[in-house]
């Protein structure tokens, strides 16, 4: 039967984010709820190593999911299994954030940490490869390929930025891109043109990407689309950029976004929603990283206590004028 659970705040989303807002808001002894559709750890359980999460030279991603949600329980946060399909702001002032079973989560603050997903080619060998050559992240991914060939897939701003970026460590970047210009800004394609270890493979489709018994990725095999001609590149990585959504969709009203519809924020991370805060890779920034993401996370926290701590301190003002009650 679906019930109604009250909580001082609702963490939507159990990514480094949520997780780190949960320590926070645990430890500031606040009632803390994350509600997390799957296991807890986002984007860290599809990133096979990190080498850039200060104080660990290397780490593997799972493992610092572990590490992560292990901490935050230790302050109080409760997590429940369950997806998200809406928030909604009451008369009251507080949210509601309603699940996939229909329970109620009642809170006066909730932080959306629900990430985002890259858009996949959707072609064999993608998924089965994913952290063996397959990735959707330059920064994240790049140093491990390097004096390698690897091949880009995409035409637009992330696909043209980041094949530049990657010739920092690769030898050879091949740039597949399925028509015969790019979308990217005029001045990301020249530094791209002038750039002597890419090679661009206009009307081109990916269609496999094929690897060795190790398990490891070893080619890519595209498609002329003009004369359907099949070729296979060598190449032992492939970074796809053909767009990130935002998973926005469990907010459920008028809050203010980016062209791209990333959640725009102010610097304490509160929404254009008094109340709702956003954190993460959903949220409108220069970059998306685990970094940023519990960085993020971390003001948002705060800024909870603070936003609630007022919201109190209001409801007592109107006790003492005598207006009946309230309801916080
Ligand atoms: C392949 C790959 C490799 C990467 N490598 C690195 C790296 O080496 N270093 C680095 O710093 N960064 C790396 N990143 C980026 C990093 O993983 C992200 O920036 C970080 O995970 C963002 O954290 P987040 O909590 O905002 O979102 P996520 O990690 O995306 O977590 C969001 C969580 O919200 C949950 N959720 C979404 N919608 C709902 C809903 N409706 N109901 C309930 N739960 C919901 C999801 O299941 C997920 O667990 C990599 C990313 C990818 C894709």
């Amino acid at each position: 039967m679906a019930t109604s659970h009250p909580y001082d705040v609702v963490i939507v989303g159990a990514g480094p984010a949520g997780m780190c807002a949960a320590l926070y808001t645990g430890r500031s002894m606040l009632r803390t709820a994350v509600l997390e559709r799957g296991i807890p750890g986002g984007e860290l359980l599809n990133t096979e190593k990190l080498d850039d999460w200060i104080g660990e030279k290397s780490i593997l991603g799972w493992e610092l999911a572990k590490k992560f949600e292990e901490h935050s329980r230790e302050f109080g946060a409760e997590y429940v299994t369950a997806t998200v399909e809406r928030i909604t702001k009451l008369r009251d002032g507080t949210f509601e954030t309603v699940t996939d079973s229909g329970d109620r989560y009642v809170s006066p603050a909730v932080i959306v940490t629900a990430g985002g997903t890259p858009v996949k080619l959707g072609i064999p060998g993608e998924i089965e490869f994913a952290g063996k050559g397959v990735s959707y992240c330059a920064i994240c991914d790049g140093a491990f390929f390097k004096q390698q060939t690897i091949a880009v897939v995409g035409g637009g701003d992330a696909a043209v930025e980041e094949a530049e970026f990657l010739t920092r460590y690769a030898d050879k970047v091949y740039v597949v891109h399925r028509r015969d210009s790019f979308r990217a800004s005029r001045i990301l394609q020249e530094r791209l043109f002038a750039n002597p270890k890419i090679e661009v493979i206009w009307n081109a489709v990916a269609e496999e990407v094929t690897g060795d018994e190790r398990g490891l990725m070893t080619g890519l095999r595209i498609r002329d689309r003009v004369s359907d001609e099949v070729r296979s590149l060598d190449a032992s990585g492939c970074f796809v950029f053909i767009g990130f959504h935002p998973n926005t969709g469990v907010i459920d009203g008028h809050f203010d976004h980016d062209e791209m519809g990333y959640v725009r924020t102010d610097t304490t991370m509160q929404t254009s929603i008094p109340g709702l805060f956003a954190a993460g890779d959903l949220r409108s920034q220069l970059t998306r990283q685990v970094t940023t993401a519990v960085g993020d996370a971390t003001t948002a926290a705060i800024a909870v206590e603070k936003y609630l701590k007022t919201r109190d301190e209001g409801s007592h003002e109107i006790v003492a004028q005598g207006s009946g009650g309230y309801t916080a």
